[in-house]
């Protein structure tokens, strides 16, 4: 594909196995400020290239698609960068012909989420890897549309993330790369981690394990492996999601990192006044449960999103 000013792009990918077998494809970086996908990708890369050293096999398909942006993750932007346009809301996309043609002003984008979406519509399992945005920090999770929780139960436990988000759809979702998937009958997981802009080391270390694994369940792998972590996720839905929302404003300054269980009452964070040196807020959990978000940007206003907990009773 050539961008406005001739530049021409493609889609980076690196493929390992034998073909006869299920395929697995890891995309991240749709959002081109996320991340974690690029250390994930280069674990498994470098795990499937030593195995495949070792003379063990690699039954069917993994592939690595870790920049599924490029113009914006080289950008260092969120979005793709020709009219700022959300590639995540552009599926299943078009072909961009006369018969398919995208929409007004929005040309490139959505020609480019149909090449996407038709290059993955033949795998077995793909993983959509995300880190959230530059003001939350998530612990390793998976999102997954209520419609589609099956797919979730049948593969969460194998991934190795404490906390499974199935949540009802504004219809927006309708537009993302998973949604479609799913819905073209291809098992697709949101697996979201970790801050935008950044690369958490330990929270890309327990989805690689978890990658291991469900490449196990597929038969993709199998021989000397490190055995499957045991992982039984807690379940949150829009029924046990608790909103932690800011009283002041100021710089907040977390105690802890996230994907924690928490008790009633127990402070996460400080909320502070630079030129007065004062406290503004004591930020404390209300709830007994498990604190999956937090807050990452330290500028807060009033009202502002501080954290999400999972409450367990
Ligand atoms: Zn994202």
């Amino acid at each position: 594909m050539k961008t406005p000013l001739q530049e021409k792009i493609g889609l980076f990918e690196s493929s390992f196995g034998d073909g006869a077998g299920k395929r697995f494809a890891l995309v991240s970086g749709i959002h081109g400020d996320e991340l974690d996908g690029l250390y994930l990708s280069y674990h498994l890369a470098r795990f499937l290239r030593e195995w495949e050293s070792a003379g063990k096999s690699i039954r069917g398909q993994v592939s690595l698609i870790p920049v599924a942006n490029p113009l914006a993750t080289a950008a260092t932007e969120r979005f793709w960068p020709f009219g700022q346009i959300d590639v995540n809301r552009c599926f299943p996309g078009t072909n961009g012909t006369a018969a398919d043609p995208p929409p007004q002003g929005e040309g490139a984008s959505h020609v480019w989420a149909g090449a996407l979406f038709e290059h993955l519509k033949g795998f077995d399992l793909v993983v959509d890897v995300h880190s959230s945005n530059l003001f939350l920090r998530e612990c390793p999770q998976i999102r997954v549309l209520n419609r589609y929780r099956a797919v979730a139960e049948t593969y969460a436990d194998h991934t190795n993330v404490d906390v499974v988000w199935v949540h009802d759809a504004p219809t927006v979702i309708e537009t993302t790369l998973s949604c479609n998937l799913n819905a073209a009958g291809v098992p697709t997981l949101v697996v979201e981690m970790g801050v935008g802009l950044r690369i958490q080391k330990e929270f890309v270390e327990i989805v690689f394990q978890g990658v291991l694994s469900l490449l196990q369940k597929l038969g993709i792998l199998s021989g000397a492996l490190p055995p499957a972590p045991p992982s039984r996720p807690i379940y949150a839905t829009d029924q046990n999601v608790r909103y932690l929302n800011s009283e002041s404003g100021g710089f907040f300054v977390p105690d802890i990192s996230v994907g924690f269980k928490v008790e009633q009452g127990q402070r996460i964070g400080r909320i502070l006044d630079a030129l007065s040196g004062e406290v503004k807020e004591d930020v404390a959990s209300r709830w007994n449960g498990y604190l999956f978000t937090i807050r990452a940007h330290p500028i807060v206003y009033p009202g502002s999103l501080m954290a999400r907990v999972i409450e367990i009773a």
